[in-house]
C-alpha cells in the first residue's frame, strides 16, 4: 500500500508522514531547516497536546492556525 503527499504527490514514507488537521491529508513531515521545500508546517498550541501539522494548501488558506491563542 503507497500513500502519497497530499500536497506534493510524492509517495510517502511511513515514518515520516504526518496528518494535516486542516484536511486530513497525509503530507510529508515539515522539515524545520528547509520551511520553503516542506510539504507543512509544525502547529503547536492549537487545542491540541503536542504537536500538529498543517499542509501548505490549508496554511495557506488559513493563516491564523498559530495565532489563534492570541485573539482570544
Ligand atoms: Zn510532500
Ligand atoms: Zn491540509
Amino acid at each position: 500500500m503507497e500513500e502519497v503527499c497530499s500536497v506534493c504527490g510524492k509517495p510517502l514514507d511511513e515514518i515520516y508522514a504526518v496528518s494535516c488537521i486542516g484536511c486530513g491529508g497525509k503530507i510529508h513531515f515539515p522539515s524545520a531547516e528547509n520551511v520553503k521545500d516542506s510539504c507543512g508546517s509544525i502547529v503547536t498550541q492549537w487545542n491540541i497536546c503536542g504537536l500538529a501539522f498543517v499542509c501548505k494548501k490549508c496554511s495557506a488558506v488559513q493563516k491564523p492556525f498559530s495565532d489563534v491563542k492570541t485573539n482570544a
